[in-house]
């Protein structure tokens, strides 16, 4: 069989779990030929590995690429960090379905991505198709959000689907699953998921289980509430008779400490046959605006409408009780600011007080013998709304367990961005995006051994994979798709992440690709090759191929 790219003298991490050998590994036709000692085989391409560890291309289970991959298909971030397929339309988010009267709504959900895309479709299968029409470097796999669902049918608001809805949103999910999606996504911190009680859930969650999908969840809580908010998890997965994976599942602040009670939950589902399992990403701080923290209605009409909010006393007043009372889920770094912990809430991009980057808000306050609450607030009034921090909200001891357990596998919760062009200019904090599997392989594989190697790389590929259904790619194999990355084991590096305690200030951070990838192949062809993206656009948009099989009622 003639061969066009063989990778020679590596070191070969193949998903299983298994330790390194030495192989060959020899591509024809976009698949993994042949595997073992090629000795002069001829190919037209001839890769040196020497040294180098040969893994399957990194699964990301759990990615909001959802729209970055049709502003930028070269999906800059997540292929530079060895990722070979993505799973986008997560937290209940997705771009499709959409209906025509309700677009608008959609888009605020997603936010300044929504402006640099042109909105072409209105089905699942259209979006998927528009993406394939377009290219994309990686593979893309994609669920249907919950979210999207409801804003097509009910809007946005705080209700329960009338039947005809519920019947209409029915009909949605099993359409999209019909044209490929992996399964359905809920996001119930999120509006407007945050208003679906569970058993519109549970209906949603059969029809995609008719179709053999599974279902993903951002739960309706992650700090004070996160048992109750897996036990809810837990019991549609059961009711709907589908396999569970829970979003990013690790506690943050405000549930530090619970992870023991729940993976007692994980095997109790597990022993009564429920397929749960979870992701979740290494890092445990974001960097998102300010403005975020405040509640959904005080966030609404912009930064001058915030600014009005924030400077009428009663207002003000009004914003902080309800942060801090126990009625707003509000997402997982909103517990900090809930529980006072200023300390570990840090000014990050400012215009206005730039001397002030890098200090937290307890400094701030006491620099200005203020209130912590009204420091943030008048910092946020004094740069017109537009200022962002840095929320340190989840305890390593955490990210470590959570990391370690059976059930767990990697993904980067970021979405594919890039330091040039539209997307470079949505200014931020990005280590997911950038840095998450070389962080995670620098850091918790050769800095502190928390895994090893072939546990961790499993972890990235093979799982995933099994999670998914491809059960023809997250391995190195004869026969799979040829998505491979090639690394150096001892010098691979994030380069966008800043441990805490932080180093201010982070200019350097954002937007940095890692270190240490040599190649990148997707389907056979080099996406990467020594640090330079090849502009190739091998990516295949794939389909669930679901078996059908409705549930038994
Ligand atoms: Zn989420």
């Amino acid at each position: 069989m003639a061969l066009e790219t063989i990778i020679k003298n590596g070191l070969v991490v193949n998903g299983t779990g298994n330790p390194w050998f030495k192989a060959d590994v020899g591509i024809s036709e976009g698949k993994i030929a042949r595997v073992g000692r090629l000795g002069d085989v001829k190919a037209d391409k001839i890769i040196d590995a020497k040294g180098l560890v040969v893994s399957p291309g990194f699964i990301d289970i759990h990615t909001h690429s959802d729209l970055s991959l049709l502003i930028n298909p070269r999906a800059e971030s997540k292929i530079r960090q060895g990722v070979t397929t993505e799973v986008v339309g997560n937290c209940g988010t997705s771009p499709a379905p959409v209906k025509n009267e309700n677009l608008e709504l959609l888009k605020d959900e997603w936010g300044d991505e929504a402006k640099a895309v042109k909105w072409n479709w209105s089905s699942f299968g259209d979006y998927l198709h528009r993406m394939e029409e377009q290219g994309v470097s990686l593979n893309v796999a994609a669920l249907v959000g919950h979210g999207a669902v409801r804003t097509a049918v009910v809007g946005v608001e705080d209700r329960a689907p009338t039947s005809k809805e519920l019947a209409e949103m029915k009909a949605l999910v099993a359409q999209s699953m019909e044209e490929g999606a992996f399964g359905l996504s809920t996001g119930l911190v999120y509006l407007p998921g945050c208003f679906a009680k569970t058993p519109e859930l549970i209906e949603l969650s059969k029809v995609a289980a008719s179709y053999g999908g599974f279902y993903a969840s951002h739960t309706r809580g992650e700090r004070e509430t996160i048992i109750t908010a897996l036990k809810e998890a837990i019991e549609i997965g059961e009711k709907a008779r589908i396999p569970i994976q829970v979003s990013h599942n690790c506690p943050k602040y405000g549930g530090h400490g619970r992870f023991k009670e729940m993976s007692r939950l994980y095997e109790a589902a597990r022993k009564r046959g429920i397929e749960l399992t979870i992701d979740n990403d290494a890092h445990t701080d974001l960097g998102p605006h300010l403005s975020s923290i405040l509640p959904q209605w005080a966030q609404a009409g912009g930064p001058k409408k915030v600014i009005e909010r924030l400077k009428d006393p009663d207002t003000r007043e009004k914003i902080k009780s309800e942060i801090v009372s126990d009625k707003l889920p509000g997402p997982g770094y909103c517990g900090l600011v809930k529980h006072g912990r200023w300390d570990r809430v840090f000014l990050f991009q400012a215009k206005m007080n730039k001397q002030l980057i890098g200090k937290s808000f307890e400094q701030i306050a006491k620099m200005r013998g203020a209130d912590p609450f009204d420091a943030y607030f008048d910092v946020l009034i004094e740069e017109k709304g537009e200022a962002s921090g840095i929320f340190n909200y989840i305890d390593d001891v955490d990210i470590r367990a959570v990391m370690k357990h059976h059930l767990m596998m990697f993904c980067s919760d970021g979405s594919a961005v890039a330091p040039y062009g539209v997307l470079g200019k949505i200014s931020g904090y990005y280590p997911c995006s950038y840095g998450e599997y070389p962080y995670i392989l620098e850091r918790f594989v050769r800095e502190e051994k928390v895994l090893t190697l072939q546990e961790a790389i499993r972890k990235m590929t093979s799982f995933p994979a099994q999670k998914l259904g491809l059960l023809d790619r997250g391995l190195v194999k004869e026969g799979m798709w040829a998505d491979i990355t090639v690394f150096n084991p001892d010098k691979i590096k994030d380069r966008a992440t800043c441990r805490f305690p932080y180093k201010f200030p982070l200019v350097n951070y954002p937007h940095k690709y890692p270190e240490g990838i040599a190649y990148v192949l997707v389907n056979g062809e080099i996406v990467v090759e020594k640090d330079k993206h090849t502009g190739a656009l091998p990516g295949k948009v794939l389909r669930h191929h679901h078996r059908h099989e409705k549930a038994s009622e």
